[in-house]
């Protein structure tokens, strides 16, 4: 299998204070890799970096094409679609001009119909709530929403922030059935970044986990749910 995401000694700062200290980690093409650590490790830092939001040096080849240099929007045209920490959608405009915001970048106008529909087949509830304002759907659903704009640039890569933040454990368990289903149907790889190790390493097949900033473990989901360290920190057993 190839390899979509290829990071090496990345490090990312805010002014003067540097928070990544030269990580080095990938993702398969088709894979799901997960970043686990606990608040402050870095997590969210590292997907803003792939996608060009915070000060950062260091390779990160996507697909063979290196983005360390790339502005977002130039980032998100190279197939990256980033659902952020607190989801990001606009919360004046309806849910279904939200999803059609997520193809901003897109060339083939003519198939963003069908790729609504395909939201939707994924997230009916949407379609339910297509003319509401996003500012008024549930936390769940406003994940959803989050989940299905990403999709709509037909990403190569989609980057999770903590998905499951703040959301009733159903909720959950439905919102990373579908992401499962995202991952196998339509082949999109995934950087899944969450503070639930147990939930983060059955969707993943790989996992790092990053402390202050440096990758501390690494290897298949499986190596690392019988990890004694993972077990008692992260997973409470
Ligand atoms: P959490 O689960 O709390 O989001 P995280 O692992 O995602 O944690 P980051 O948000 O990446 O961690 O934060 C890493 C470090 O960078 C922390 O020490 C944090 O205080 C610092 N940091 C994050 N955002 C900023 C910012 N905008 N300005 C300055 N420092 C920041």
């Amino acid at each position: 299998m190839s390899v979509i995401l290829d990071v090496k000694g990345l490090e990312a700062s805010y002014g003067p204070t540097n928070v990544l200290h030269g990580l080095d980690f990938s993702l398969e093409e088709g894979g799901v890799t997960t970043i686990l650590g606990a608040n402050g490790a870095g997590k969210t830092t590292t997907l803003r970096a792939i996608s060009g939001m915070v000060e950062r040096k260091g390779v990160i080849n996507v697909g063979g094409k290196e983005l360390s240099t790339l502005r977002p929007a130039d980032i998100t045209r190279q197939g990256i679609a980033h659902v952020p920490e607190g989801r990001g959608t606009f919360v004046r405009m309806s849910t279904e001009d939200n999803l059609r915001l997520g193809a901003y970048t897109r060339k083939d106008k003519n198939e963003i119909e069908a790729d609504i529909e395909r939201v939707y087949s994924y997230f009916p509830i949407l379609k339910q709530r297509r003319d509401q304002q996003a500012g008024t759907l549930s936390g769940g659903e406003a994940q959803m929403l989050a989940v299905g704009r990403a999709l709509m640039l037909r990403p190569k890569l989609l980057l999770l922030d903590e998905p499951s933040f703040g959301l009733a454990p159903l909720i959950v368990q439905e919102l990373f059935e579908i992401l499962k289903r995202i991952n196998v149907e339509d082949g999109v790889s995934m950087l899944l970044v969450e503070q639930n190790a147990a939930l983060a390493l059955d969707l993943a097949d790989h996992a790092y986990l990053l402390e202050t900033g440096n990758i501390v473990i690494s290897g298949t989901s499986d190596s690392i749910l019988e990890n004694e360290t993972v077990r008692r920190s992260y997973l409470g057993y």
